[in-house]
């Protein structure tokens, strides 16, 4: 081999060309596909070369080539047509350092040009060392209709697509994506649709690679905080940077799920306090799905899972399907609102206990052990209360609580719209009607704000 192939990069390089008529334009519209800075320097130039400089495709200059013309050229050719004159300059570029090739001279020439199929990126160079030129034209005849237009979209396509195809494991399950992707599903949605049609075909190949890879999926019950994109933990960080399908409650802030990786399904599995949008069933069944099929599922829900989240149904649900599972807690309603108002949920002295307790169950209004909390001192958390807060008061009074004890509603904990409005257990209807919580709320009973002066004027605001 007198000659290595290599591919050299010009992509903003100068390549010098002297000469202005067919031998040049042959090489120039080779030189053309490339990114480099031409200029064509001769005495004679053909109208087509001035085209293409109107074009601002190359730079004429209209003379002899001199001294100083090849300074800083990457490559240069001498496309004369004439031994003399290429000699000459040949000489001039030769002393100003560039790689020269002088046109139909092989012995004299640093370098030559290959026959080029072009399919950028992929491109394929034929040389023959200028043994045999008509080898080299009926080589690169034959790669031309054996090589599909579509390869270069595909090649750079593909080549966008390559982190993305690191989920596969590397070797083969990798290898026999990109083969399938290039010889069969690439060429076939190029062929349907065009262009358009690739990117679309490499994200359902991927997935359909992924899953026969992976043996099963797994699911992340991941506790969303109150709202605040800040409340939530690293690992529900992570998880959802991990996520192919999200599955999130009604109070789950678009700002959390913005977070979600940005391929991930996002599936709305809101439900309603009172009459649900979708039934838990249906939830169990989605989770199982979508992780039997392989892939990561982030089961979102507000506050932390644990706290009403109907997680053990879930569960339930993972384990009869043999789903390999993982909690991930979150900040509960009740921390995020005590901080709020500058309260403990325990206080010595006060309450060495605090009970979480809801509003409403399964059977319609909850039933609590109301003679406890009606004793001083007592503090709790209710969930779910906004319905049930007549009942909720009513049943206190009824068993003894004091009429003065401190009520204290947080809507929208950690959001922009968050309203604390404090009141007693006297008061706390028709306050709470009144007040036309739209937002999600808690309620403590047995807790006042702190900060009593930013209390009346939340109170002002509200009245
Ligand atoms: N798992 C959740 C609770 C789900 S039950 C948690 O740990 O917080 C739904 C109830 O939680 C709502 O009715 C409301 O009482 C309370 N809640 C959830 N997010 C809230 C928020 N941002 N502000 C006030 N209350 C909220």
């Amino acid at each position: 081999m007198q000659h290595f192939p290599i591919f050299m990069a010009v992509a903003g390089r100068r390549i010098v060309l002297s000469g202005g008529g067919d031998a040049a334009m042959a090489k120039l519209r080779l030189l053309m596909k490339t990114e480099a800075h031409l200029t064509v320097i001769a005495a004679q130039i053909a109208p087509e070369i001035h085209r293409w400089a109107a074009a601002g495709k190359l730079r004429v200059i209209p003379r002899a080539m001199d001294h100083g013309d090849a300074i800083c050229a990457a490559l240069f050719y001498a496309a004369n047509e004439d031994a003399a004159e290429d000699a000459r300059v040949a000489a001039i570029a030769h002393a100003e350092g560039a790689l020269v090739n002088i046109v139909d001279n092989l012995a004299d020439s640093q370098f030559i040009t290959p026959a080029i199929v072009d399919r950028d990126p992929v491109t394929i160079a034929i040389g023959t060392e200028g043994a045999a030129p008509v080898l080299a034209r009926a080589i690169k005849a034959d790669l031309e209709t054996r090589l599909p237009q579509s390869l270069g979209v595909l090649a750079r396509i593909g080549k966008t697509f390559r982190r993305a195809a690191e989920v596969l494991p590397m070797g083969r399950k990798r290898r026999d994506f990109w083969a399938d992707f290039y010889f069969n599903a690439g060429p076939k949605a190029f062929d349907d649709k065009g262009a358009a049609g690739v990117l679309p075909a490499l994200e359902t190949l991927i997935d359909t690679h992924a899953t026969a890879t992976r043996t099963a999926g797994h699911v992340d019950l991941v506790g969303a905080g109150p709202g605040d994109p800040e409340l939530l933990t690293l690992k529900a960080r992570r998880a959802l940077d991990k996520a192919d399908v999200v599955i999130h409650d009604r109070l789950v802030t678009p700002e959390i799920l913005e977070l979600a990786r940005r391929e991930a399904v996002i599936i709305d599995a809101g439900k309603e306090g009172f009459g649900a949008s979708m039934a838990q069933a249906d939830i169990d069944a989605l989770i199982v799905e979508h992780a039997a099929r392989g892939a990561h599922v982030v089961r979102l829900k507000a506050g932390d899972p644990t706290v009403f989240g109907r997680l053990d149904e879930e569960i339930a649900a993972l384990e009869t399907a043999g789903i390999p599972y993982a909690i991930i807690p979150g900040i509960t309603a009740a921390s995020a609102a005590v901080a709020t108002i500058g309260q403990s949920l325990t206080k010595r002295g006060r309450n060495s206990a605090v009970r979480l307790i809801t509003g409403h169950d399964t059977r319609g209004y909850a039933d609590h052990d109301w003679r406890a909390l009606a004793q001083p001192g007592e503090v709790a958390a209710i969930y779910m209360g906004k319905k049930s807060a007549r009942f909720i008061q009513g049943r206190l009074l009824m068993h003894g609580a004091d009429p003065a004890t401190p009520v204290t509603i947080i809507e929208n904990v950690s959001r922009a719209d968050q309203r604390i409005i404090a009141t007693t257990l006297a008061e706390m209807e028709p306050t709470m009607t009144q007040a036309n919580l739209t937002g999600p709320a808690i309620t403590f009973y047995g807790l006042a704000p702190r900060d009593a002066a930013t209390q009346s004027l939340k109170l002002r605001e509200f009245a």
